[in-house]
């Protein structure tokens, strides 16, 4: 839910943080409790969002766009448009928002200590909780980014992703593990938060390094042009020479219908089908030239739904991007041994 802008920054509030102030209204036992519940409820999220602030108004200094902040019950994510490219920015837009809490938690400290009030005690055991625990370095918290920074510089982006997130998962087993002997359920949830996030995390990276510079005609498959009075048992025999492939184009005239998928057609032998391809055409395709960006291309394929997209320069077709291609590229990228 948007609550509003800061910096230019669309804020939005989680429904299940909603969700969570209206149960502490109804369960809270006395007026007492209730306003000092409210209270830290509004001085959690006051720390997560200057957290988070901290993280978009840095990446703003390297170029970097934030999209917008969302507030979790469980913390904050500032999702920022794309992945900083340089190391070292990456390095400091991950610190600032730990440096942020850090700073804050001081503040409440120092505050504290000339006049001791409980809410400042609670600003500074709050920032300093969110400040330690951000800098873990597992992925997909900070402290896991500012690791994948440093080990960026010596070992190159990709290796550095995985070993980060190697790390990360190591670190979440071992806090899976404590969790357990000791019954600690909140524990045990953060650890696996960690790390089903971390592989998400590596993943996002990986698909970052593979399609964010990269153009249309990076990632196309040259396939041959076929029109709708093709038939199924011919579209069947290309597929057989053209093992690669995944999907033909299907064109009529100079107007693209779709493609045939290969794994519409029935098995992989020679087919007796004599009926049109159009008949098995998809035509929910997005259609693009060569020199677009890939990345675009992939947005708008998966808000569409769609699993191919045929690359048409100069009315004529070039070839696809099918999702299937893209999909083995990226675990091929991170199989690899870089
Ligand atoms: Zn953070």
């Amino acid at each position: 839910m948007p609550i509003g802008r800061l910096f230019g920054i669309p804020i939005k509030i989680h429904v299940t943080l909603i969700a969570l102030v209206a149960f502490m209204l109804i369960l809270a036992p006395a007026e007492a409790n209730l306003l000092r519940g409210v209270f830290a409820v509004g001085l959690i999220f006051g720390s997560v969002l200057l957290h988070e602030l901290g993280h978009a108004l840095v990446a703003r200094r390297y170029g970097v766009r934030t999209r917008e902040i969302v507030l979790l019950p469980i913390g904050g994510a500032a999702l920022l448009v794309e992945h900083p490219r340089e190391p070292m920015h990456e390095l400091w837009i991950a610190l600032a928002g730990p440096l942020v809490s850090l700073v804050l938690a001081g503040v409440g400290f120092i505050g504290f200590l000339v006049a001791p009030l409980v809410g400042l005690a609670d600003l500074a055991y709050i920032n300093l909780a969110l400040g330690l625990f951000n800098l873990i370095p597992a992925f997909p918290l900070d402290g896991g980014r500012v690791l994948r920074a440093l080990l960026a510089r010596w070992m190159g982006s990709p290796r550095a992703t995985r070993a980060a997130a190697r790390i990360g998962r190591l670190i979440a087993l071992a806090f899976l593990a404590v969790a357990l002997v000791y019954g600690h359920l909140v524990l045990g949830f953060i650890a696996a938060f960690v790390f089903v996030a971390a592989a998400a995390e590596e993943r996002s990276v990986v698909i970052q390094q593979l399609v964010g510079q990269k153009r249309v005609a990076d990632m196309m498959q040259a396939t041959p042009e076929i029109d709708l009075a093709t038939s199924v048992r011919e579209a069947a025999h290309m597929f057989r020479d053209l093992p690669y492939l995944k999907a033909l184009p299907v064109a009529y005239g100079e107007r693209v219908v779709g493609v045939v998928h290969k794994d519409d057609l029935e098995g992989d032998g020679p087919s007796a089908d004599e009926r049109p391809v159009s008949a098995i055409a998809d035509r929910n395709v997005v259609t693009r030239g060569e020199e677009a960006p890939l990345m675009e291309l992939l947005h708008d394929m998966g808000a569409a739904r769609s699993r191919a997209a045929v690359i048409v320069v100069d009315g004529q077709v070039r070839g696809v991007v099918t999702v299937e291609h893209v999909l083995e590229e990226i675990r091929a990228a991170r199989h690899a041994e870089f």
